[in-house]
């Protein structure tokens, strides 16, 4: 008992030495004199704040702060700019979109006329018979709402196969049938004929991708690929992002950031969600051994490199068609879509029972589970799914989400607030694709595409992020990962042509911050280490050109970074910030 109480004693002293070292042992870097957005739990706002080591010390007023400063303090005076908590990106591929413009750039498309002056263009500069290739080009958003026809692409590349990558389906020229051995006797689901005529359309659907006679891949080195990793992280970083969630990957993925870390060059921190592809034939079961067989779950590594949620496929797209709807995708949709079964709702890769199956063994397991899933049905599935799992074991703790669900109704809404499941949204999707959705969608539908406001006020946690794929540029890419057009988007619920799409959903820019920061937080377990400016978080925190909840709300979206600053180290500088120190 004696010896208990020593020790406990000994315990209290240690405690009370370390406050007192912590109070004296100066500040790394002090940034003093402006507005510091700090997104804690009052959205309060300070003029300084300290940072030692890796770590936030101290937030209040330019007076209080400057006493944490020594003679060896770097000190960073804003002049009243505003600094926001590092902002977080929930859903990105980097990995793909760093290397896809090694060869050449890849063109902005914003109408039949850009792609075919390209295509003119590419064909000038190649070989007879060389492949021109557009990777991830949807044509919803193209100003005409079509493909390019067979005779278009023919008339500006006769001696050149052209293939046209929409994800889901895609256009071909008639060199590029000629070059792959495919002709109007090929019998192949995937090779789109004319009713009437018979004929050839150019239109092949994804499975018919592997019957092109494209070139080899070029093979790149694993020290182009890190590098080129590099560069695109820095890029997120002049936006003022400091962590991402990686949206699909493997172990692989997931040892290649901890190497890039090993050596000082990783500048965002990682989520990385895996991804369980089901090839065909491969049975629910064999998934549930692969995901039983993971040495690691949701959460393994460390502050700068985690494992995330694990990740299904369960449908298609909402620019292809083959999203999974709640009810057929209708008159307008076939038309556009050349869909001529009038009960098809999209395509969908798991059956109620699967899920169930497959997501009670994950929640057991302590895996955060997620899905890509892009059309109301499928979030109604996704959802029958989690309420299952939720009667053997609550769901709520495991942060569960849905990706991109775009389409959400009022008892979706309800049900995901009650079972705690968070929504992985893209409001660049809405940016760049509620113009198209008018035309293809009806009226009910198109009310229920991204309901920021609606969602929101149901209680449902908002997690924002970009779905970048192909491209380098922060706007022009597939999909633009610029967290600024982002937020604009949410708060203003406008899209890329300026429309505002009836029954107006947007939200206040303290909301739209929210999403981009302390909600990404949340949906990857780390809201007590970062995702707001407060003592004892980690000194992520992005010093902005401009006032983010003052300026005019269109000079949003132009807003950029000038200082982003990563565990307490400067990994952006625009230049033009001055450092006294
Ligand atoms: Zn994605």
């Amino acid at each position: 008992m004696k010896r208990k109480r020593i020790l406990l004693f000994g315990l209290q002293f240690i405690i009370v030495m370390a406050s007192i070292g912590q109070m004296h042992s100066p500040a790394d870097l002090i940034l003093l004199n402006g507005k510091i957005i700090t997104v804690d739990h009052h959205f309060s706002i300070a003029q300084a704040v300290a940072i030692r080591q890796d770590r936030i010390v101290a937030v209040g007023s330019t007076n209080e702060i400057r006493k944490f400063g020594n003679a060896k303090t770097k000190i960073i005076d804003l002049a009243g700019r505003t600094v926001v908590p590092g902002l977080i990106d929930f859903h990105t591929h980097p990995e793909g979109a760093s290397v896809s413009e090694l060869d050449e750039e890849i063109p902005d498309v914003h109408s039949i006329e850009d792609v075919l002056s390209w295509i003119k263009g590419q064909a000038a500069l190649k070989k007879t018979g060389e492949w021109i290739r557009y990777p991830k080009l949807f044509f919803t958003r193209l100003a005409e709402l079509r493909q390019p026809s067979l005779a278009e692409l023919d008339s500006v590349a006769p001696h050149n196969p052209v293939f046209l990558n929409g994800s889901y389906g895609g256009m071909i020229n008639s060199a590029a049938f000629e070059a792959s051995g495919i002709t109007v006797a090929t019998q192949h689901p995937g090779i789109v004929k004319d009713k009437l005529s018979g004929k050839l359309t150019g239109f092949i659907r994804a499975s018919a991708f592997g019957l092109l006679k494209l070139p080899p891949q070029k093979i790149l080195s694993q020290q182009q690929r890190m590098d080129a990793l590099e560069v695109m992280l820095k890029k997120y970083n002049s936006y003022g992002v400091t962590s991402i969630c990686s949206g699909g990957g493997d172990y692989k993925t997931f040892t290649n950031y901890q190497e890039l870390n090993k050596s000082n060059k990783l500048t965002t921190r990682i989520f990385q969600n895996i991804i369980l592809s089901r090839s065909a034939g491969t049975s629910i079961n064999t998934l549930i051994d692969t995901l039983k067989s993971f040495k690691y779950s949701t959460g393994y590594g460390d502050s700068m490199v985690r494992i995330g949620a694990i990740k299904l496929i369960l449908d298609g797209g909402i620019l292809t068609g083959t999203a999974y709807m709640r009810k057929p995708w209708g008159r307008k949709a076939a038309g556009i879509f050349g869909i001529d079964d009038s009960s098809y709702r999209g395509i969908v890769n798991y059956t109620r029972e699967e899920l169930v199956a497959f997501v009670k063994v994950a929640n057991e397991l302590n895996w955060k589970f997620t899905a890509h899933c892009t059309g109301g049905g499928g979030v109604d599935l996704l959802l029958d799914a989690f309420e299952e799992a939720n009667k053997i074991k609550p769901i709520q703790p495991a942060r569960f989400s849905i990706i991109h669900g775009n389409f959400f109704t009022y008892p979706s809404m309800q049900r995901m607030a009650a079972l705690g499941v968070y929504a992985d949204m893209q409001p660049a999707w809405f940016y760049k694709d509620a113009d198209a959705m008018k035309y293809i969608l009806d009226d009910e539908t198109l009310r229920s595409f991204h309901p920021y406001a609606d969602m929101v006020e149901a209680g449902i946690t908002i997690n924002g992020g970009s779905d970048h794929m192909v491209k380098l540029d922060a706007n022009t890419s597939i999909n633009p990962y610029n967290p600024f057009l982002a937020m604009w988007t949410a708060i203003t619920h406008r899209t890329e042509r300026g429309s505002l799409i009836k029954g107006s959903q947007s939200i206040s820019r303290q909301l739209a911050l929210e999403m981009y920061t302390i909600n990404n937080a949340f949906g990857s377990f780390e809201d007590r280490l970062k995702g707001s400016i407060e003592p004892g978080k980690l000194a992520d925190l992005a010093v902005l050109s401009d006032d983010f909840l003052t300026c005019p709300v269109d000079h949003i979206k132009n807003i950029q970074a000038e200082l982003t600053i990563l565990g307490g180290k400067i990994v952006y500088d625009s230049g033009n910030v001055r450092l006294d120190r």
